[in-house]
């Protein structure tokens, strides 16, 4: 097996092969949806690097890491993370009404097709109308939540984690990368 390439790019793994660079994002991305959508309280401990809810006790972020020694707690998070969140939220859910609403076009061109053309049992108004039905239902699915779903969330991921970077070099100032 001398043929093996040499691996220059990286892996496609994770979900919708996008692999964050931050991976504390992702598993806050739930919470932090909470919070945009006033679910749970905007005051309280947070942590002063991440912006995860810390509970009274905790002296180490369980999302990154970070000791609250060496960052003190903050009382709320600020406005430009929250975007960054919502920035992946919206993408995502733009990508998947996008996708239920070319499965249901695809159902409604069958349909179409079938009351038109559609020979003998195919033809039939009342069969036809279950596809539009069911088909619609499980077109919409499928192009929804999965195929354009998958594309949302790599994009908006993506742009979570642009928005993220962008953040610590402004409040950190870390050197670009680029
Ligand atoms: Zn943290």
């Amino acid at each position: 097996m001398s043929s093996e390439p040499a691996t220059t790019t990286p892996k496609v793994e994770g979900i919708a092969g996008y692999v964050t660079p931050y991976p504390y994002l992702d598993r806050l991305q739930e919470k932090m949806e909470e919070r945009i959508e006033h679910r749970v309280p905007a005051a309280g401990r947070f942590c002063g690097f991440c912006y995860a809810r810390l509970r009274n006790e905790d002296t180490r972020c369980p999302f990154c890491a970070t000791p609250t020694s060496e960052r003190a707690t903050v009382g709320e998070i600020p406005q430009d993370v929250l975007r960054a969140y919502k920035l992946r939220q919206s993408t995502e859910a733009r990508w998947v009404h996008t996708g239920a609403f070319t499965g249901m076009i695809i159902a409604s061109l069958i349909f179409v097709w079938m009351v038109t053309w559609g020979p003998g049992l195919l033809g039939h108004p009342a069969f036809a109308f279950a596809e539009l039905l069911l088909g619609g239902y499980f077109l919409a699915q499928f192009f929804g939540p999965l195929l354009f779903g998958q594309v949302g969330y790599r994009k908006g991921a993506r742009k979570r984690d642009e928005a993220w970077a962008r953040f610590l070099a402004e409040r950190d100032g870390a050197a670009p990368t680029a």
